[in-house]
């Protein structure tokens, strides 16, 4: 049986840079709902609701491709990137071959938990999200004196997307 990694896994994923010039896409292999990618209030693109969706339940799949701990310091070091820590040694880039759920914003009160699970990154719903709300995860980068200010309007937010 799995556990769910919800407090200690960290995203080391981050994207900033020029705005794309094509709307990014979901791969509807990896969606268990009905969603959509549009402008978000948060930061550049997010992902929508577009039915509802109930507690505890599978809404994506966090994809990519795995690489090794060295390739993840080169990418990290691009303008844009999307990496998700799986575990001590394996990152999976959502750049090459993601699902579209690279495009979750982050959220100190997210509605959507990570859960790894055989080696996948399965984005669950941590409570009912209505038609129209943005799914958010929490990135929970890594303690850092350069902190990434957070911009996600929740009540509870902390002010930094690193934990504290
Ligand atoms: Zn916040």
């Amino acid at each position: 049986m799995a556990r769910t990694r919800d407090t200690t896994w960290t995203v080391v994923s981050y994207h900033v840079g020029r705005f794309d010039p094509q709307l990014p896409r979901l791969d509807p292999q990896h969606v268990c709902f009905r969603l959509r990618v549009a402008p978000s209030p948060i930061h550049r693109y997010g992902v929508f609701a577009e039915e509802p969706i109930p507690r505890g339940r599978k809404v994506i799949e966090y994809t990519g491709e795995r690489i090794s701990r060295a390739e993840t310091r080169k990418r990290y070091a691009r303008p844009m990137h999307y990496l998700f820590t799986l575990d001590d040694y394996w990152t999976i880039d959502g750049s090459v071959g993601g699902s579209g759920a690279e495009y979750i914003n982050h959220s100190c009160d997210p509605n959507l938990r990570a859960w790894i699970h055989k080696g996948h990154i399965l984005y669950m719903s941590r409570r009912v999200i209505e038609p129209g709300e943005e799914l958010t995860v929490d990135y929970k980068f890594n303690r850092s004196p350069l902190r990434d200010v957070c911009s996600c309007g929740s009540p509870k937010c902390r002010g930094s997307i690193n934990v504290l």
